[in-house]
């Protein structure tokens, strides 16, 4: 099979799966999910061994490609949901009889123990 090379990175990169999915390990600027067709051919020297269709990281600032697993998360973005507060209604849940101060369910209108109106 003949592979010709014109020279630029471009020509490997094939469609963006995901953009900014992690950080490039040469420069530290956002690296784009990529998928790649006969990038090991493309490359004189083949240092990275994986099927033709497997996603690469791409870095746009320096021409950098490697494996997804080499690649730290990127970090966080201000528009990220913060992370969920766990509910505080574990202790609100428990309602207190205000005449015999016992723990009675809330949905309960009448307190099971004194009869008193809740
Ligand atoms: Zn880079
Ligand atoms: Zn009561």
């Amino acid at each position: 099979m003949f592979f010709f090379f014109v020279g630029g990175v471009n020509q490997q990169v094939g469609q963006v799966l995901k953009s900014g999915a992690g950080r490039c390990i040469a420069c530290g600027s956002r690296a784009d999910l990529v998928e790649c067709e006969k990038v090991l051919q493309l490359f004189f020297v083949p240092v990275w061994r994986w099927p033709g269709k497997e996603p690469l990281m791409y870095c746009n600032n320096c021409n950098s490609l490697f494996p997804p697993k080499f690649s730290p998360p990127p970090p966080p973005s201000a528009d990220s949901p913060p992370p969920r507060q766990l509910p505080d209604s574990a202790f609100s849940d428990v309602l207190r009889c205000q005449f015999c101060s016992r723990e009675v369910d809330p949905s309960f209108r009448f307190c099971p123990f004194c009869g008193s109106s809740l």
